[in-house]
């Protein structure tokens, strides 16, 4: 039988010994956890936070930023058990192939994995999202009671499908720590430490293996953790930040000879209002607006960039969502009654629609995190963002709505306003979807990342990181069903290696 123990009732200059030692209680964690629940291993996850939000632990979360404007950093994760799934929008979509392919005009892309390298473990992770029936892009075939997609002509946009984590109560996203609580106390060989922060990977003397790992709690108590492997799995932040703050061997912190550490973070921008979408019949399938139950799942639509036109036209990953009716002023109706005109079609009926949009940006090394010289309560440096985004983002999103305005008018059904010119209107429009990715990324070669094929991390034999920190490039599908995906890779490889 599992236990959950209070680390503060732990003894200072506890040492426990452990087969595999989990850090952070989040997704990745829980999920991990349950996959080797049939194995002999002995693990110990280790969570910095209890059961619910408790403010004190959440600002050890603070930190500075500079900059392009970006999100407070501990408003943008949660910081107990489940992590941020506590308060995830359960948007689910796997990565498309091309995602971790190589491409020729994209510096640093290229996942030294290819998409089929974790295929089989959709359907797990999916299913540990509660997000139902694996539909996707077939929903199209089921959602015909609702109406059929917009009838785009051919070209480089599609209409695809996002599914969602809602399964439970029909409302709320799966909210991991929850969730799952009850499944992790029945599993033999599992202890669950709470309010246990992981302060130190403690390398040993000659700098390439995990010796202990090094826990504190709020009330002062200080213990230890033996582990024969461990796997760091506290978000792209955190994680970046107990790598480069574990520096008493190595003086660039761990898996950070090649200064890679921190370097690449990645969000997914979503700029409101980007654009405008007008139907001349007005009419809309209501699961492009809103999510919808079909066959098992619940679905909504979005308009993305075919991966051929991505192929031939160097256009990042994006996918554009309808979010809400729109008024058009009068140069917009005027518009639309010259462009109907032109095309001798009757758009007495049209309606107008803003398109959100959440898209991929570009692997930026100087986008990156580093220590900052003030300390948290426990004594740890603070994580500390230089945050960039590159106007040939924004071009590269244009071209793809700009496609799919040509697209409605060759089908003669409707057009699109774009609604952002320059810079200035792009920031000031910024949302961001709290995908926190890359700070460790995966690389066959050590010089240009911090993990390998693995995951585990190129200079340390027995210390490996998981979760969207791994990703060399972000596709514009949400994270977590894609990190579980690999996590869940993971957990198969560490019953090989620790058996
Ligand atoms: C507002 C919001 C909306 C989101 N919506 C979506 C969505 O719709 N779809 C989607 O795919 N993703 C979404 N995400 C992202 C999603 O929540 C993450 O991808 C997912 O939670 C990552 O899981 P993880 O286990 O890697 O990390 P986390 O969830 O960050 O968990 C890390 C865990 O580590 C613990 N920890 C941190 N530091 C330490 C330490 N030093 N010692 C011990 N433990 C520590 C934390 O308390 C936490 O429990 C959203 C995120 C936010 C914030």
């Amino acid at each position: 039988m599992a236990a959950f123990i209070d680390a503060r009732t732990v003894p200072s200059g506890t040492v426990i010994d452990a087969d595999l030692v989990l850090i952070g209680g989040g997704p990745v964690s829980i999920s991990m956890a349950l996959a080797l629940a049939n194995t002999r291993l002995r693990v110990v996850l280790l969570e910095s936070g209890g059961m619910t939000f408790e403010a004190k632990t959440q600002a050890l979360y603070e930190g500075p930023k500079t900059g392009a404007p970006y999100l407070t950093l501990e408003a943008s994760r949660l910081r107990y058990l489940g992590g941020s799934s506590n308060h995830w929008g359960g948007w689910c979509r796997p990565l498309d192939a091309i995602d971790f392919e190589a491409r020729s005009w994209l510096a640093y892309s290229g996942w030294p994995i290819t998409k089929k390298d974790i295929d089989r473990y959709f359907v797990k992770a999916h299913s540990l999202c509660e997000a139902g029936t694996l539909l996707y892009d077939r929903a199209a075939d089921y959602a015909a009671a609702l109406g059929a997609p917009v009838p785009l002509a051919s070209g480089g946009v599609t209409t695809r499908f996002f599914q969602f984590s809602k399964t439970r109560d029909g409302i709320l996203p799966t909210h991991f720590g929850e969730r799952y609580a009850p499944e992790l106390k029945k599993v033999p060989h599992l202890s669950v430490y709470l309010q246990a922060n992981v302060t130190r990977l403690g390398l040993d003397k000659s700098g390439s293996k995990i010796a202990e790992i090094d826990v504190a709690t709020l009330n002062g108590k200080k213990f230890k953790v033996r582990p024969k492997a461990a796997v760091l799995a506290t978000g792209a932040i955190e994680s970046a930040r107990l790598l480069l703050a574990s520096n008493d061997v190595r003086s660039a912190g761990v898996g950070n000879s090649h200064d890679m550490v921190g370097r690449f973070f990645a969000d997914h921008p979503t700029p409101r209002d980007s654009a405008t979408i007008i139907l001349f019949d007005g009419r809309l399938a209501p699961y492009y607006g809103a999510a919808q139950p079909v066959n098992g799942a619940i679905v909504r639509a979005g308009f993305f960039p075919s991966e051929a036109y991505r192929r031939a036209h160097d256009v990042m990953a994006s996918s554009v969502t309808v979010d809400s009716k729109a008024e058009l002023d009068d140069f917009g109706r005027a518009a639309v009654a010259a462009t109907a005109n032109a095309l001798d079609v009757n758009a007495s009926h049209a309606v107008a629609y803003s398109l959100g949009c959440g898209m991929e940006i570009t692997p930026d090394p100087e986008r990156r995190f580093t220590l900052d010289s003030e300390r948290d309560a426990l004594g740890m440096p603070k994580a500390k963002l230089h945050m960039k985004i590159a106007d040939a983002d924004f071009d590269r999103l244009r071209l793809t709505l700009k496609e799919l305005g040509r697209q409605l008018l060759a089908a003669r059904i409707g057009m699109i306003k774009l609604n952002q010119t320059g810079r200035a209107d792009w920031l000031a429009s910024l949302d961001w979807g709290n995908h926190h990715m890359g700070t460790a990324r995966m690389s066959a070669d050590p010089k240009t990342g911090v993990v390998d094929a693995n995951l585990k991390v190129h200079s340390v034999a027995n210390l490996y990181v998981a979760g969207s920190a791994v990703f060399p490039t972000y596709g514009a599908a949400n994270p977590t069903v894609n990190l579980l995906a690999l996590a869940l890779r993971l957990a198969d490889h560490l019953k090989g290696v620790l058996k």
